[in-house]
């Protein structure tokens, strides 16, 4: 069966407190359970992961990081490798692009995708421009870059485990969410660019999702669109009552068949 559209909620470095993740998942329960058309997966900071996971179990919501180093153990202090994330995890993300403004590379980015999926974990891999890309209207240029270089280790065997997720840096926290067109036009691309990489038939069966201050208001509108196979959510999935109802209405479009 082809893979479920996702949900995926990028906690970024949030909820301060355990209590408080642990009242964030429990809030969002009912509503995951109440479906399965949808595949949820939510990516505490590394801290709470193994509480998170406690609570996940037995349920159909899963577990990912929001980063992971590429070595698998040694001499590198403050990091989480893949390898040691796959003994927890099913999922991880790399290339946010608040890494990238941290100065993660390309390089590192497509060592770190490689790395994880190696170590048999999904992986996101975040691709978008920022604004003055955007205004100079080289978006599609700076995405089609970035998919090559962050899949130069990913395999056409790795397309069942791996998403792309499109993410136009202005987009993120800030309200302005992208014109389903142009999100349409570039996850379009995003496909294409990775099928002349891995071909065509492993480009159809990796998923594309968009990502840029989805919330409820607007999360139709994307996962609505052919090319959509879901959303990543950040600041929007820090509210378990606004969360859930994103999961209902991204299974009800699911279930509608509109897509
Ligand atoms: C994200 O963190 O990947 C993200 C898309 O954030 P937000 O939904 O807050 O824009």
């Amino acid at each position: 069966m082809a893979n479920k559209p996702v949900l995926a909620a990028n906690w970024k470095m949030n909820p301060i407190s355990a209590k408080e993740a642990g009242d964030l998942v429990n809030g969002i329960l009912d509503a995951a359970k109440a479906q399965d058309r949808v595949q949820i997966a939510i990516f505490p900071p590394y801290i709470w992961l193994l509480g998170v996971l406690e609570l996940l179990a037995g349920t159909n919501v899963e577990l990912g990081a929001q980063n992971c180093f590429w070595k698998s153990s040694g001499a590198y202090t403050g990091e989480v490798s893949a390898a040691m994330l796959a003994g927890i995890c099913k999922w991880v993300i790399v290339g946010h692009s608040e890494r990238r403004e941290m100065g993660e590379t390309d390089d590192q980015v497509a060592k770190k995708a490689g790395a994880a999926l190696a170590a048999g974990l999904h992986v996101i891999i975040c691709v978008g421009e920022n604004q003055e890309q955007h205004t100079a209207g080289k978006a599609a240029e700076v995405v089609a870059a970035q998919v090559k270089a962050a899949m130069a280790e990913v395999a056409a065997d790795d397309s069942e485990r791996l998403v792309m997720a499109y993410e136009p840096v202005w987009a993120i926290g800030t309200g302005k969410n992208a014109d389903p067109e142009h999100a349409y036009r570039t996850m379009r691309l995003i496909r294409k660019a990775a099928g002349n990489l891995i071909g065509q038939k492993a480009g159809q069966r990796l998923r594309v999702i968009y990502g840029g201050s989805v919330n409820s208001q607007n999360i139709e509108t994307y996962v609505e669109l052919p090319e959509c196979d879901g959303c990543l959510v950040g600041g929007a999935s820090l509210k378990a009552d606004e969360f859930s109802k994103m999961i209902n209405m991204t299974a009800a479009v699911y279930s509608a068949g509109a897509v």
